[in-house]
């Protein structure tokens, strides 16, 4: 099963994707955490990403699809997987697209996370991320079990650089004009399914796996 997770910043895709990874054993595969972990690691990569990242602009096309095309090709996708993150414009869901039907395969689900921007600024100052693990925590609606350490792998949790309000605003502006149209893209395609992301978390997921049946 080869599922795309759309919807603006923090709107609690990645939070879905590894829920939905985890039911149906298959990778979650986020491009944001790609780029932070070439960045942690000071990479050529991650040093060209960051430049982009810190001002909530997308990193261009050239560098996002190379990478996601790489990873999909790895064995451990065979049966599927499920994108956080990717596509984030046009450009790069036609690359996605012409690759898979190189291979006679598609997208059989695209889940939009409908989540309005008045909720998001909110969600973004109190999301906390794992640099190490990937996991993210809400500082109210979904504290880790000790203040300001990883649940998963011990490791101090961090408020993104990306995440302080003036960015954030930028993130959205930057989902609207060129994430946005993807709904219809996908749409067009027959297989976007829209969930209410401002319910609670598993509320959120019972909607999805509904989808995925
Ligand atoms: P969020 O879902 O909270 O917006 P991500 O971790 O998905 O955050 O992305 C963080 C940043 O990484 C984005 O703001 C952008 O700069 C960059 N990025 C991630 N995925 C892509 C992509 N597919 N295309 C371009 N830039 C990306
Ligand atoms: P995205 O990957 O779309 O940027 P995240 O999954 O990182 O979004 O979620 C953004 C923030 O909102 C995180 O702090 C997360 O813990 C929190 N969050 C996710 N889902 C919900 C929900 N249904 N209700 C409240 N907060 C949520
Ligand atoms: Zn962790």
């Amino acid at each position: 099963m080869k599922i795309i997770m759309l919807g603006a910043p923090g709107a609690g895709k990645g939070t879905q994707a590894k829920m939905i990874a985890e039911k149906y054993q298959i990778p979650h595969i986020s491009t944001g955490d790609i780029f932070r972990a070439n960045i942690k690691n000071g990479t050529q990569l991650g040093m060209e990403a960051k430049k982009y990242m810190d001002q909530g602009l997308l990193v261009p096309d050239e560098l996002t699809v190379k990478i996601l095309l790489d990873r999909v090709a790895q064995e451990d996708c065979k049966n599927g997987y499920v994108l956080d993150g990717f596509p984030r414009t046009i450009p790069q869901a036609e690359v996605l697209d012409k690759a898979l039907a190189g291979l006679g395969e598609a997208i059989d689900y695209a889940i939009n996370v409908d989540v309005p921007d008045e909720n998001i600024v909110r969600r973004m100052s109190g999301r906390r991320a794992c640099l190490s693990c990937g996991a993210t925590y809400h500082v109210e609606h979904i504290p880790p079990r000790q203040e300001g350490v990883c649940d998963h792998c011990g490791q101090a949790l961090v408020l993104r650089d990306d995440d302080k309000p003036e960015t954030v605003q930028n993130r959205l502006k930057v989902y609207h004009e060129q994430t946005q149209p993807l709904i219809d893209f996908y749409t067009a395609k027959g297989v976007l399914r829209t969930v209410d992301g401002t319910v609670d978390m598993k509320d959120v997921f019972e909607a999805i796996v509904s989808i995925l049946k």
